[in-house]
């Protein structure tokens, strides 16, 4: 099954008087489980990409399914509770709130869900932050944790509503390179126990090569022929 599909896709930004062509014509389908990497440089369109995937921002023209259904149409609540129950976001800057502890941040996207009660809560926090080896640090703040840790902090956190799709804008690039290879390892470790599918973006070649399948984009066009399923 395609968790993603997307048909004909543009996106266009108004910046005063002109007009920027995020993406043109994006013709795209993902299935679920695959381990993907969207690579291009820096302002080729990949955190869009990301974007519309993720639901944050809708396209100009064009057609996206997620998880099987055509999100165009849908009300922003719609949107906002597919992204809620389908899909986890992991960033570049860790993104985690500073006041909160580790299994705080975890916990933090659970609250919204009413059938999860304190309990079920304490065992998603406990089994997530064994799966990314930080038991031993659920009390620490994001201050007291090293880079690396922190965007192991908000890989269990984007795990813990238990999501169909994790998407990861440029993950490693705020780590040294032995710290992020780190964190593509264990990416690819969950994707493979969990079959939950992994989107993200880089412009890193040592990144690309842990992927599955890469997908080439420049200036905002998906690059013809590049697209190679291993
Ligand atoms: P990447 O993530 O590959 O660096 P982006 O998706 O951020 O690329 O940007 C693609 C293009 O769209 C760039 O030319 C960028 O300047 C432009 N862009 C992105 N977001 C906005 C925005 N909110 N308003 C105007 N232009 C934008
Ligand atoms: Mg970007």
């Amino acid at each position: 099954m395609n968790v993603v599909h997307f048909e004909n896709v543009f996106k266009e930004y108004t910046l005063g008087d002109s007009q920027v062509h995020a993406l043109k014509n994006i013709n795209l389908k993902i299935e679920d489980g695959e381990f993907l990497a969207i690579a291009g440089p820096s302002g080729s369109g990949k955190s869009t990409l990301l974007n519309l995937i993720g639901c944050i921002d809708t396209p100009s023209s064009g057609k996206i399914y997620i998880n099987g259904q055509d999100t165009s149409g849908q009300t922003p609540d719609q949107l906002s509770e597919l992204r809620a129950r389908t899909i986890g976001f992991i960033f570049q800057t860790f993104n985690l709130f500073s006041v909160l502890s580790a299994e705080e941040n975890i916990e933090y996207p659970l609250l919204q869900f009413k059938e999860l009660d304190t309990a079920k809560r304490c065992e998603r926090i406990v089994r997530f932050l064994d799966i990314v080896g930080l038991k031993a640090f659920a009390r620490h703040r994001p201050n007291q944790l090293s880079g690396g840790q922190r965007q192991r902090v908000a890989i269990a956190r984007a795990l813990a509503t238990e999501p169909k799709i994790i998407l990861a804008d440029e993950p490693t690039a705020n780590l040294d390179h032995k710290t992020g290879e780190g964190i593509l390892q264990l990416m690819k470790e969950i994707n493979r126990s969990s079959h939950t599918t992994f989107i993200f973006s880089t412009h890193d070649t040592r990144v690309m090569a842990v992927a599955d399948r890469l997908v080439h984009i420049e200036d905002g066009q998906l690059i013809e022929g590049s697209i190679a399923s291993v």
